[in-house]
């Protein structure tokens, strides 16, 4: 079975959160369980550094009086074929210094969405039985399939949308559309966005014209046909329930893997007896704080790895930093991306020897982090699955989540839980206010300085947890089959 994934992210090609860590994932355990593979994205400025690839043809294309020369690079990796699609527009597309955020997102992405259909269109590599697309950026080629590729889309069998954040919906002014060919006349009202017909909504269309859509956790299926994560669209979604189905992701377990992570100052294996997997994690530590002019603490340390977003609770975030400095622990924020308003808010918090804030996507960096911190904090509003609490388990890292979406699905009080206790692996609270948030701290710490017998069993647990992407693919594999026939 052949599945194509067009996609704006791919680790380690192109990433900006877990998007990019989910597509090589499934790509690759898939790969392994059977499936061929390929991935699409967009050429972007800095993919060259990464990898070698190699010309696969060039070929135009005439929208709207515009002529676009484009050149698909292809590569090899980890068995995983990857193409990029380089456009050499005037107004240039996709090389540009950051991935997401230019005031022509909804154009460069619907221009790449469509160039990706055309290279298959053009049937030098082999058809789809699945096409997998993802979010907003790459929705609209399902509806695209339907009105400008139907021979494409007779040939491929299924379309699936993978929906890992409903917030962003991808809205644009239809009269846009013409620009790609469409009739816009005769588009239907439900790709309308709700509150002006004006203008369409690429996430609904999407949903509209998908053969199945996936959710990225249980929960957040569920409170996505709620108004508090339905994003204005429960009703619609509600209403299609049948075609909706929830399958939590995994982590590439090779990639994130502390027993050759080469990012890390000591390795060690997470199956290896807790106290080797204890002392190796107190060498990071060490290593750590000290490349990052932190004192030599015995204290806690915790850390923040997160897209600096409102999603992710900056207000609880700034709280739980004040608490923890408070009481003599440490902590590590990696923040990237925030808006003026949120490095607004952080601006009078300042890196100390107990602190230590830095607002710049640091992959390498992250990864030490993962292998020397005790805790990973993450307070999110919502979280359609999260990938941060899974790969800080990996590492022996307790999570402590807010219990919202995949967080309340992959982590349970080691206090408060209906699971067994061999479950239980960090520590869960609900409301997202500033007590709350104090209070999950005091916890931890607590338990840190005072129990470590418990924060051990903690860990234990944490590391026995599988967090592959086995069980993740296996589920698509049988959606995939099942949306072949
Ligand atoms: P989201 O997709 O909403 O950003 P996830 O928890 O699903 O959140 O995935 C986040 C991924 O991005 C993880 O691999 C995490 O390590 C990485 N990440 C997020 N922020 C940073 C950062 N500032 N520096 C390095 N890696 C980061």
């Amino acid at each position: 079975m052949k599945i194509t994934h067009i996609a704006t992210e791919c680790a380690p090609f192109a990433k900006s959160g877990g998007l990019g860590d989910v597509v090589y994932g499934l790509s690759r355990k898939c790969m392994q369980l059977g499936c061929h593979v390929d991935v699409i994205i967009p050429g972007y400025k800095n993919i060259d550094s990464k990898i070698e690839r190699t010309l696969f043809e060039k070929f135009s294309i005439h929208l709207d009086g515009e002529t676009f020369d484009l050149s698909i690079y292809s590569c090899i990796f980890h068995e995983i074929t990857v193409y990029t699609i380089e456009s050499s527009y005037s107004k240039n597309l996709f090389n540009r210094d950051s991935i997401y955020g230019e005031q022509d997102d909804t154009h460069r992405f619907l221009c790449f969405s469509y160039f990706a259909l055309t290279f298959l269109d053009r049937k030098k590599i082999k058809t789809p039985d699945i096409l997998h697309i993802h979010d907003w950026p790459t929705a609209f080629c399902a509806p695209f399939l339907r009105w400008n590729f139907p021979q494409l889309k007779s040939t491929i069998k299924s379309c699936i949308l993978t929906i890992h954040n409903l917030k962003y919906q991808g809205i644009i002014e239809k009269k846009e559309l013409s620009f790609f060919n469409l009739p816009v006349n005769e588009l239907p009202s439900s790709y309308d966005q709700h509150d002006n017909n004006n203008y369409l909504n690429i996430m609904k269309s999407s949903i509209e014209e998908a053969d199945h859509c996936v959710i990225v956790s249980p929960t957040y299926l569920k409170e996505i046909m709620t108004n508090s994560c339905g994003e204005g669209l429960e009703h619609f979604i509600e209403k299609r329930k049948n075609k909706f189905s929830a399958i939590l992701n995994g982590i590439d377990t090779d990639y994130w893997n502390p027993s050759n992570d080469k990012f890390l100052h000591s390795v060690y294996n997470p199956e290896d007896l807790l106290e080797n997997v204890i002392e190796a994690k107190y060498r990071n530590k060490r290593y750590l704080q000290k490349k990052l002019g932190l004192s030599l603490s015995h204290a806690p340390l915790y850390i923040f790895i997160t897209r600096l977003t409102e999603q992710k609770g900056p207000y609880l975030i700034k709280e739980a930093i004040h608490h923890i400095e408070k009481a003599g622990s440490q902590c590590i924020l990696l923040g990237s991306e925030p808006s003026s308003s949120l490095k607004k808010l952080f601006s009078d918090l300042k890196s100390t020897t107990n602190v230590y804030i830095d607002f710049r996507f640091q992959e390498e960096l992250s990864h030490l982090c993962y292998a020397a911190a005790d805790a990973i904090v993450i307070p999110s509003i919502y979280e359609p699955c999260g990938l941060t609490q899974m790969i800080g388990m990996r590492y022996g890292t307790i999570p402590i989540v807010r219990k919202t979406g995949g967080l309340s699905d992959t982590v349970f009080d080691i206090d408060h839980s209906d699971k067994p206790l061999s479950q239980r692996n960090g520590f869960v609270f609900e409301f997202p206010t500033l007590d709350s948030m104090d209070y999950i701290i005091n916890r931890a710490d607590d338990c840190f300085k005072t129990n470590q017998s418990l924060w051990r069993k903690i860990m234990e647990n944490c590391l026995s947890k599988d967090v592959s992407f086995h069980q993740p693919a296996l589920e698509y594999c049988k959606l995939y089959n099942l949306m072949k026939d």
